[in-house]
């Protein structure tokens, strides 16, 4: 069997700037809670204590609808009820394997010990070896045209409207591997800290067989995006002249793991259905640990840092949880209004340590959900796929006889309405504050791209109303007022940076 693609060359004749290696025991580190250890119960308190559910604020309504588990927590956290709940039965492992393979035998106690140790991915690979059902080989193995282009590709990554859907069928589904690896060199990264190229080979790997390849939406692709779009925030001038080079092999391992192994499903049905990592994490941004302690066991499992003092590697380790658990949208409104306070007072101070971590966590929420801020052909596909995955959770709600979520169903919701709500109340305020920090043609490109964005599916939904109601009828939607002056993709503005 050929080997898909080339590992790249190492710049290996440039020196180890005797500074860097040297500052990184000079971080100061803001989280406060312990690895692998239980949730800070002081921590618990504080986060909720800090967000307002004021049914008022249209925000932290829309937010708490998309995932926020906090109300529902208060009602007492009861790990007792684990035994008896009648939802007990559902296990989110099974929820993306295709009809072909077959049932799990996941009842067992010894096998399910055995589960845990494993990503839930890895799980669904070994438990299909074990059962002798072979792993899928890919279907066309790439010839050099294929790696030829992705390698055109890589010469614009720092461009908005970069293609990481051609990307990924360029590089044969191995986009995460490809572009991480690639932005690691091109920065000198590997060098710099003294990487085993072997190691950071596997870790990557592992890391993107982590993400669940049957997720419509969290998969590694979107990984992949996320890393590309840190990669063009952290390139924005403002940031480029002041982070370290920690911060940005951070920053872009935190985009590539940010949501390592996830399930498929939101954190309200592993809470709902019991989920021992809603038990695990007391109901508490548990997908984002869950994502940070995946992508701290491939670290420790690989070695990648174990030739750091260990005090270093553990700070990596934290640093790197930070700013995985920002990226929980259910506490959006503690990191905008702490953001907002900030440029109020014109206060961020880009040579503080702490002030450039709150920033890159900042940087890694924007890159999560710019979606929106991309052009239409590609805003649109990731639109789909979300929806797509919120109504394959809806749609095993309603099997199971459970609530159903309330952007999971898809009698209730369109892809239209869920995106206009989605871009109105979390990404554009988001956006707006990111643009009053770095007032770059880049921020305007995306501001542009939300508004004509929510303008095509403003026309999409009075469409679909029109076919459904008959020609007399007006628009209804709610967000028409945004939306006025529909568009087409033809009319979208290629952003400035890419050329
Ligand atoms: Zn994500």
């Amino acid at each position: 069997m050929e080997v898909c693609y080339q590992l790249p060359v190492l710049p290996l004749d440039r020196p180890v700037p005797k500074h860097v290696l040297s500052r990184r025991g000079a971080i100061s580190f803001s989280s406060s809670s312990s690895l692998f250890g239980a949730p800070d119960p002081r921590q618990l308190s504080q986060r909720r204590g800090a967000i307002s559910y004021d049914s008022s604020d249209q925000t932290a309504l829309y937010i708490r609808m998309l995932g926020d588990v906090r109300v529902r927590s208060q009602v007492g956290f009861e790990p007792e009820r684990r035994s008896s709940h009648p939802y007990l039965c559902i296990d989110f492992r099974t929820l993306h394997t295709r009809p072909s393979s077959g049932s799990t035998s996941a009842d067992s106690s010894p096998e399910r010990r055995v589960h845990r140790l494993l990503s839930f991915q890895r799980y669904l690979h070994s438990s299909r070896l074990l059962r002798g059902i072979p792993q899928q080989i890919p279907l066309h193995i790439l010839d050099e045209d294929y790696t030829g282009q992705a390698r055109c590709m890589l010469e614009k990554v720092g461009t908005w409207n970069f293609d990481i859907f051609l990307f990924d069928r360029l590089t044969n589904g191995n986009s995460l591997i490809t572009l991480t690896l690639h932005l690691l060199n091109q920065y000198g990264l590997v060098e710099l800290f003294q990487l085993d190229m072997l190691k950071l080979w596997r870790f990557l790997v592992m890391v993107q067989e982590d993400y669940h390849s049957d997720n419509p939406y969290h998969n590694a692709v979107h990984a992949a995006d996320v890393t590309q779009a840190m990669y063009c925030f952290m390139q924005e001038p403002i940031l480029a002249k002041s982070l370290t080079s920690c911060d940005i092999l951070l920053g872009l391992l935190a985009a590539a793991t940010h949501d390592l192994d996830h399930p498929g499903v939101n954190q309200p049905f592993l809470i709902k259905t019991d989920h021992y990592l809603a038990t695990l994490y007391r109901n508490n941004s548990v997908l984002e640990n869950h994502h940070w302690k995946s992508a701290v066991g491939l670290l420790r499992e690989t070695g990648l840092f174990s030739h750091l003092p260990a005090e270093d590697s553990l700070n990596m380790e934290r640093e790197l949880g930070s700013l995985i658990l920002a990226t929980d949208i259910s506490r959006q409104n503690d990191y905008l209004c702490r953001f907002r306070r900030h440029l109020d007072q014109d206060n961020l101070c880009v040579s503080n340590a702490s002030h450039r971590h709150f920033l890159l966590q900042m940087a890694l929420k924007c890159a999560d959900i710019c979606n929106p801020c991309r052009p239409w052909e590609l805003s649109k596909q990731w639109s789909e796929k979300v929806t797509d995955e919120f109504f394959q959770q809806g749609d095993i709600e309603k099997k199971h006889k459970l609530e159903v979520s309330p952007v999971c169903d898809r009698e209730m919701n369109t892809v239209g309405n869920i995106q206009i709500g989605f871009m109105t109340y979390v990404v554009e305020p988001l956006f707006a504050e990111w643009t009053r920090f770095s007032d770059t043609r880049l921020s305007h490109t995306m501001m542009g791209h939300i508004r004509l964005n929510k303008a095509s599916w403003g026309a999409l939904l009075r469409e679909q109303s029109s076919v459904a109601e008959g020609p007399s009828s007006p628009g209804t939607d709610p967000e028409d007022g945004a939306a006025t002056g529909g568009s087409s993709s033809k009319e979208i503005p290629q952003g400035s940076r890419e050329s």
